[in-house]
């Protein structure tokens, strides 16, 4: 259809609310707004809706429920809908990462650049540094906190995440804040008296599962035993502790590299035979391996996507034959549009959490921005480095919040304003990672035409849209939120 500046000039903003749209794939037309709002438009609704003929549209009133159209209250309760979607920006941060160690048992294919052996004792954080990360997160401004051990392998320095979330819980309660904690291991050195503690302890517990045995372990190398036995005897073990004891599923993340890509039947089998409920399709990030890694593990964004659609078309079959299970990301953006709240993942917000969701403290006491903060810092990338552990919470705060690189990070990721990414109808579901461009061209800002990871939301956002057109798999979906 055609859309001219004529056309623009005739809109009537009486009536209509400022909102963008584009055409779909499938020749549909999606309009959205700030209030994360969204219609399918055929093109001869499109053009009623643009030539202001709206009492002529069959879905008038849920164009005002939408405030796509404006009624007599629509400021008001547009007002309360954008700040209960934007209500993270006055929480800072709540997930806070603490590296136990360096050292790892693995030698996984994308990670091994970094890992460092069994025998290095000096990169384990020690007690005086873990006291101090500890009394800076709890003095952040936020009431409810997340802390999550992450490694290398952060079972490795076992006696330090113990002394963490006891010496955590007890300041909480000082400090009347709610904590909870989650902790991030390859469970390859989890035991029985481990699993029994962290669950008493509401330690939560994460792991990576590759997928089935021969891609899991062709990407996670250990040279002591069968990883994939490993891990998965302990998935098993983990969940019927956690079940008995009334908690969520373990959670798994998989990794998507080269060679995993045509298995996606497999993988996902792997997961159902293991009683996971759900699945996180992860990209590959480039902070850890070398160049020459990333030839033989990456690979194009197209192929990822097409992934990504094969793998999503067959859990949705699974789905249709009674197989309840999900796609993480999928669920995140299906979250985005449906909830009324932000589903409070770091990455998909704007600003980004970078530096204002979540923090990364290293085994040394130094503080970064992110996750990814801190592997760009072990590959000695340090601009994202916001302070060392100062001797006094508050210091430590002030430094962080203060910190040059929060500034940047709040600025440059903030959707809003920046050229391209404003414009665009997906603006209220998407982010831009400032960290991948900044290692990946070099530039934190980047234009949105060549921002690769824009690219693969676009995608993934076109695939949910259209799956949402069609009501059986819409259903699906949607119950993937209940
Ligand atoms: S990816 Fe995890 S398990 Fe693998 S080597 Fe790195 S830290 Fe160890």
């Amino acid at each position: 259809m055609n859309f001219t500046i004529d056309t623009i000039n005739t809109l009537d903003t009486n009536k209509i609310w400022f909102f963008r749209f584009k055409k779909l794939p499938n020749a549909s037309i999606i309009i959205t707004n700030d209030a994360w709002k969204f219609h399918f438009f055929s093109d001869k609704d499109f053009k009623n809706f643009l030539s202001w003929d709206v009492e002529k549209l069959s879905n008038y009133s849920d164009l005002v429920k939408k405030w796509f159209i404006k009624d007599t209250w629509y400021q008001e309760k547009l007002v309360w809908s954008v700040a209960m979607k934007n209500h993270f920006v006055g929480i800072w941060p709540t997930l806070h990462m603490v590296v136990t160690t360096l050292r790892c048992n693995h030698k996984c294919k994308y990670c091994h650049a970094a890992v460092a052996p069994m025998s290095a004792k000096q990169f384990d954080m020690d007690e005086d540094t873990a006291r101090k990360v500890v009394d800076a997160i709890l003095h952040t401004n936020s009431q409810s906190l997340t802390i999550e051990f992450q490694g290398w392998e952060s079972l490795v320095n076992y006696p330090i995440v113990q002394f963490i979330t006891e010496y955590a819980t007890t300041r909480a309660q000082h400090l009347q804040k709610q904590l909870s904690f989650s902790i991030v291991t390859n469970l390859t050195l989890m035991s029985e008296e481990k699993l029994s503690w962290l669950l008493d302890h509401q330690v939560d517990i994460c792991t990576s599962l590759d997928g089935d045995e021969l891609s899991h372990n062709n990407n996670r190398t250990w040279y002591e035993w069968n990883s994939f036995e490993m891990v998965s005897y302990w998935i098993k073990r983990v969940s019927e502790e956690k079940q008995k004891r009334g908690m969520w599923k373990i959670w798994a993340l998989l990794t998507v590299t080269k060679e995993t890509l045509p298995r996606y039947r497999e993988i996902i089998d792997a997961y159902i035979d293991l009683d996971l409920d759900s699945i996180f399709l992860r990209w590959l990030n480039p902070y850890w391996f070398a160049a020459s890694d990333l030839r033989t593990l990456a690979y194009k964004d197209d192929e990822w996507i097409d992934f990504y659609k094969k793998s999503l078309d067959y859990i949705i079959e699974l789905n249709k034959k009674g197989i309840k299970f999900k796609e993480s990301m999928t669920m995140v953006y299906l979250m985005k549009i449906f909830s009324s709240i932000d589903p409070w993942y770091m990455d998909i917000r704007s600003p980004s959490g970078i530096a204002i969701g979540w923090v990364a403290y290293n085994y040394d006491g130094k503080v970064y921005a992110s996750d990814e903060s801190r592997m760009l810092g072990r590959m000695g990338i340090e601009d994202f480095f916001m302070t060392e552990l100062q001797e006094t919470w508050k210091d430590t705060y002030w430094a962080m919040m203060n910190s040059d690189i929060t500034k940047i990070a709040v600025q440059s990721s903030c959707l809003d304003g920046l050229p391209g990414y404003n414009e665009h109808a997906y603006k209220p579901f998407v982010w831009v990672d400032i960290i991948h461009n900044f290692k990946t061209k070099g530039n934190i800002y980047y234009p949105y035409k060549k921002d690769n990871k824009f690219y693969l939301q676009e995608a993934i956002l076109d695939y949910i849209f259209e799956k949402l057109q069609n009501p059986e798999t819409e259903k699906i979906l949607l119950d993937w939120l209940q």
